[in-house]
């Protein structure tokens, strides 16, 4: 299995990504809310119900569904 997303990775730091979506910077991010998380984002690429999966931003690694960047987009 592809290891998961470090929040310290360079990608990660510069898209504010967290594993957990409760966890996003508020003040750097105040658009982001706890609603918004992986498995609910357009850029999601796996099952809605995986507890990790890709995202094309993170090629090679694995998100969180918890998870959160500032990338995050509604799902349509
Ligand atoms: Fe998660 Fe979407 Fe950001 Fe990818 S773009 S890390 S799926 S919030």
């Amino acid at each position: 299995a592809q290891a998961p997303v470090d929040e310290k990775d360079p990608t990660a730091v510069a898209l504010g990504y967290v594993a957990d979506t409760t966890k996003a910077d508020a003040k750097k991010y105040p658009k982001h809310e706890n609603a918004q998380q992986c498995n609910n984002c357009t850029l999601w690429q796996s099952k809605p119900t995986d507890a990790l999966g890709n995202c094309p931003l993170f090629a090679g690694k694995q998100v969180t569904a918890k998870g959160w960047c500032s990338a995050w987009a509604k799902k349509a």
